[in-house]
């Protein structure tokens, strides 16, 4: 493969190194697979990403779905893509074997994930929805769900989509209005409008299975009173037959900054009142079903972040080493050749400042990989509950820091271009479009922060911070037995004991005036994130020390200073900042709580 979508040495860096995926295969679940097969089907997402995936990924920005005669028409290249992807048999990778699917670790998925977000972050939308949705009817739906979707969610011949928001009802899911009138026979009659629905309608599969937030007529007010249903495009038999049209419209389509080529519909469901679904999960409960969705789909948000930034970075690392302009500041000699910019200091401190965002929190989107790895595979209860508890904790960070970091790498990128990055003749700025959303779909940047402050920190006594602080503590003393390691190490230290003070302070304060301290509670997103940021720098600084000092010829050694160099530069340049954000978050400030509307 080559290098444009992402490092394959870095790839290879993280899941084997850093990640340890070859241990996995000890477990009886993986035992069938080995560092080849691992290694054999990356190289085929390789090549679909790079052949199908990225070829099409201008295109489909620039020629953005379009209505022709009542029917969804997608650029060129978005079937071909997909279609190779259902078939290779990405859709269920991680599904059993017996079952068709690959069995892979989710670590291992995940990476091959990551190089189909990198080629062309929309049109994987199209395939990552369904297998989440998939997900979802496997583990909440009936027996006879599963024999008319599951199948053919799996292999692709049905997409599927999850449908929660709505005009009035967006952050705010307790105000959702759709409505679901039982009919008997477990059917229920749906009726209700939702915006923004990615994936909402297309040709690109038979049939398409949107998952919908609706309310039984005696449902409790808020999100108490919320239910999921199945609700096909067409109707489908106990086969997975496609049978007539249910009565789901195409109320219009929307058109956005960047992800252009995944189809946001507004959707009307029952404008006829002949809209059927099926409940999936018991009445009410159909946030925590759906939250099993929007989990997964968060850590994918993140390494989608992750991937648009990494991509601006190897585009804007090439450029730097091509484009040759100016000159040393002591170089007075205009004859003297003009110097490509790589050789710049503020060039290099971009190209710095990128690698250190997106290899860090790419590393910590496969962290989050394994952990489900780890819930599904550990033999005891303790081990499990650990797993489940840092999940929790981790994935506001895993879906936001990456949101608002690896789109900084990509504004550094279009800056590394100059005026060429501004333009639409170069990709960079295709690449920030596309990640503006990620601060904004899946739970927006706020939301994510009030979860992890007003939920996560305090869920259960604070177990989830305990948990954290373990491994926070063991990656500190594993880089302490490196004496040139003591300084990241010491820092992280004293960044997580600052952490674990402010939360100490702030706790009570929860309790007594909430309103008050989650005021403040993106402050705590930003340096909880950044610390834990750290934390994945201090264990990839760890392993290339120890690889390092193990002796390695010279290409590695390069590959390894690297990995130093941007956890150094992290320790100095991002790490301090956590520091100022606590004090201020400790200090409740309220200036912005205090403005008045009319005061604007
Ligand atoms: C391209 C795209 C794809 C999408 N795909 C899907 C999809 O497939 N399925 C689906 O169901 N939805 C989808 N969405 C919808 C998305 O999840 C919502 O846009 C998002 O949840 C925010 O809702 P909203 O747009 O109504 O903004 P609002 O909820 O109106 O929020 C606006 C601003 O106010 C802030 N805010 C709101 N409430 C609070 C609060 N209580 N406290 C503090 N701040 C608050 C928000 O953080 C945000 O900054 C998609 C959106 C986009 C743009």
């Amino acid at each position: 493969m080559n290098d444009n979508l992402i490092s394959r040495r870095d790839l290879d860096f993280q899941l084997y190194e850093v990640h340890n995926a070859s241990s996995l295969t000890s477990h009886p679940r993986y035992s069938e697979h080995s560092r080849e097969t691992f290694d054999a089907v990356f190289e085929t997402a390789s090549r679909i990403a790079e052949t199908l995936f990225e070829p099409h990924n201008r295109l489909a920005d620039e020629q953005e779905p379009k209505v022709v005669d009542g029917r969804v028409v997608l650029a060129k290249g978005v079937q071909e893509a997909v279609r190779a992807y259902c078939d290779a048999g990405f859709l269920s990778a991680t599904a059993d074997e017996d079952e068709g699917g690959m069995q892979l670790p989710v670590l291992v998925a995940q990476a091959c994930l990551s190089v189909f977000r990198s080629a062309n972050v929309a049109t994987t939308s199209y395939v990552g929805l369904t297998a989440s949705n998939a997900n979802v009817i496997e583990k909440f739906g009936s027996e006879l769900q599963k024999a008319r979707y599951l199948e053919a969610l799996r292999c692709g011949r049905f997409f599927g989509t999850m449908a929660l928001t709505e005009p009035q009802a967006g952050s705010g899911l307790s105000d959702l209005k759709t409505s679901a009138t039982p009919i008997g026979d477990g059917r229920y009659l749906i009726k209700g409008q939702k915006v923004f629905i990615s994936g909402g309608d297309h040709e690109l599969s038979e049939n398409i299975v949107h998952l919908v937030l609706a309310r039984l007529p005696d449902a409790p007010p808020g999100v108490k009173g919320i239910s999921l249903f199945t609700v096909p495009k067409f109707h489908t038999d106990e086969q997975g037959r496609v049978g007539e049209r249910n009565d789901v419209a195409l109320a219009g389509l929307i058109h956005k900054c960047g992800w252009r080529g995944t189809t946001s519909t507004m959707l009307s469901f029952g404008e006829n009142d002949a809209c059927v679904g099926e409940m999936v999960g018991r009445p009410n409960e159909g946030l925590a079903c759906m939250f099993h969705m929007m989990n997964e789909a968060r850590i994918a948000v993140g390494m989608g972040a992750v991937m648009l930034g990494y991509r601006g970075y190897l585009a804007s690392l090439r450029y730097a080493r091509e484009r040759l302009q100016g000159r040393a500041p002591d170089n007075k000699d205009p004859l003297s050749p003009p110097l490509p910019l790589v050789a710049h200091a503020d060039v290099r401190r971009m190209l710095l400042a990128q690698k250190a965002y997106v290899e860090g929190a790419y590393s910590l989107c496969l962290y989050a990989a394994r952990l489900v790895d780890e819930q599904r595979t550990s033999e005891s209860d303790g081990e499990r509950a650990e797993c489940n508890l840092l999940l929790e904790l981790l994935t506001p960070v895993v879906k936001s820091w990456p949101s608002q970091w690896c789109l900084e790498a990509n504004s550094l990128a279009i800056q590394i271009l100059g005026g060429y990055g501004y333009t639409r003749e170069f990709p960079v700025e295709q690449f920030w479009r596309d990640n503006r959303l990620n601060m904004i779909h899946e739970g927006t940047h706020g939301i994510q922060a009030l979860d992890l402050l007003g939920r996560k920190v305090v869920m259960k006594d604070g177990a989830a911070l305990a948990a954290m602080q373990r491994v926070v503590t063991a990656a500190i003393d594993e880089a302490l037995v490196h004496t040139v390691l003591e300084h990241m190490a010491k820092s992280l230290q004293v960044s997580w004991q600052d952490v674990m003070d402010s939360v100490q302070v702030l706790r009570p304060r929860l309790k007594s005036d909430g309103e008050a301290v989650l005021a403040n509670a993106h402050l705590f997103l930003e340096a909880f994130g950044h610390t834990v940021l750290a934390w994945t720098w201090l264990r990839q600084a760890t392993v290339a020390q120890r690889a390092l000092d193990g002796g390695v010829d010279a290409v590695n050694e390069a590959f390894y200073r690297g990995k130093l160099q941007a956890a150094q530069w992290f320790f100095r340049w991002e790490l301090p900042k956590v520091a100022t954000q606590l004090a201020l978050l400790r200090t409740m400030d309220d200036s912005h709580r205090a403005m008045r509307d009319e005061w604007f």
